[in-house]
């Protein structure tokens, strides 16, 4: 008989214990999005960082030893759920762009926001002009916000430099967010965000410059995982977004697409046949679109915090999605135009309200599910044997409040690794 691991942590009373465990470990598709594998009394046991054991309170204790430096946490009734998994984002940005906020609400054409120096063109201004240091601490204090409402790993894109000087000091600043923060911090390249106002003359020019200086500065450098293009009217062709994605894989960077938001320019179709691990928004997106996502294992990643926020009606169509067997996952698109929130909890009711998926598909689409679009399957979006025990403790006693009560933080506690994260952290010197 194997030895019992001596616990660090050994947590009980969950009335929910929402473990999302999944027998084979690969993303939920179709009706499994409704399978949440919820333990009722549950509890489970953590070491060294990690879940050791899970089940039954008898389970747990049979399973594993507690020495006297065990710490026991009994949530009393309440309920557990995985840390959120928040894998797109561009949450290193100078600021909100908060006149256009008036402007958009009051029905203003984005083609006009736009004249008058709108749109990611402003954030591009802003990101230039605002030193390495301070957007280091604006963007700390925004990843610290995301914790308290729960995501316990996040994705953060490049996107407002368009320079290689601009573009590297934005992947600095998640470089070092990864380095100093307990959460799992994952780098995105997008420097084919849009087409810098200085290249407006020359596009070719800065897609030049993306493959030849960019992508191999940033992948020798070690500052992303992915690369991104925002494949779209007004930003980057299909042929172009293909260029940029292939040297991106040559240089060791894997493909996502922000594919089919505003107009369907078969960016689905493409990331399927350059083998992205995502399209992301797919608003536009046509039916031979999603049949090819699927087939090709493409995941479809929703942002529906960017539909309510514009503000627009329109909406990725999910349920369509959901049927075709598509990987799905729900992100917030957390970015200083569209999408100005970097709540998960607030993602998810509007999912459900908008597009109509059941909060047990979007709990889902938050938490296991976006862990296979980051490559981090084996390490978070589930409570499991093995995982980093990165986990929530929400108020009330059913998950399904996490949607229907909406507008506010749902979250009492976050633990990253075993440790309970303190909620009054505000800055570090
Ligand atoms: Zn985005």
């Amino acid at each position: 008989m194997s030895q019992r691991l001596t616990a660090d942590l050994i947590v009980t009373g969950a009335a929910q214990l929402v473990t999302m465990a999944k027998s084979e470990r690969v993303p939920r598709i179709g009706p499994e999005l409704r399978e949440l594998s919820i333990v009722r009394d549950g509890s489970f046991a953590v070491a060294n960082g990690r879940i050791i054991a899970v089940g039954s309170r008898d389970h747990v204790f049979a399973a594993v030893s507690a020495s006297a430096q065990t710490r026991k946490l009994d949530v009393a009734g309440g309920v557990i759920i995985p840390g959120f998994v928040d894998c797109h984002t561009h949450t290193v940005f100078a600021e909100y762009r908060l006149d256009e906020y008036e402007w958009r609400v009051a029905g203003t054409p984005y083609a006009e926001i736009a004249a008058r120096g709108g749109g990611i063109a402003k954030s591009v201004e802003h990101l230039r002009a605002t030193p390495q240091s301070t957007l280091l601490e604006r963007t700390r204090q925004r990843v610290y916000s995301a914790i308290r409402h729960g995501t316990t790993t996040i994705e953060i894109k490049s996107g407002y430099g368009l320079s290689l000087e601009h573009e590297l000091k934005q992947l600095r600043v998640v470089r070092q967010l990864r380095d100093e923060l307990p959460i799992q911090v994952v780098a995105t390249f997008l420097g084919a965000h849009a087409i810098p106002p200085e290249a407006r003359s020359d596009r070719e020019g800065y897609v030049q410059a993306l493959i030849h200086e960019m992508i191999p500065a940033v992948a020798a450098e070690g500052l992303a995982e992915f690369n991104d293009v925002f494949c779209e009217v007004g930003a980057f062709s299909r042929e172009e977004t293909e260029r940029i994605l292939r040297s991106g894989q040559r240089a060791g960077l894997k493909a996502r697409i922000h594919a089919d938001e505003l107009t369907d320019t078969g960016g689905a179709e493409l990331a399927a046949t350059v083998g992205a691990v995502s399209a992301d928004h797919l608003k536009k997106t046509n039916d031979q679109g999603i049949d090819r996502m699927a087939k090709a294992g493409v995941f479809g990643v929703l942002l529906p915090g960017t539909s309510f926020g514009l503000p627009s009606l329109d909406f990725a169509p999910a349920l369509k999605m959901v049927e075709a067997g598509v990987r799905l996952a729900l992100a917030s698109d957390f970015n200083p135009g569209s999408s100005t929130s970097e709540s998960m909890p607030m993602m998810t009711s509007i999912a459900c309200s908008h597009m109509r998926l059941s909060p047990a598909e979007a709990l889902s689409m938050a938490t296991y599910n976006p862990a296979f679009v980051l490559g981090r399957e084996n390490e978070v979006g589930s409570i499991e044997i093995g995982k980093r025990a990165d986990f929530l403790v929400l108020d009330g006693q059913d998950y399904r409040e996490v949607m229907n009560h909406f507008g506010v933080n749902p979250v009492a506690r976050v633990f990253v690794s075993g440790r309970e994260w303190d909620r009054t952290e505000r800055h570090r010197e």
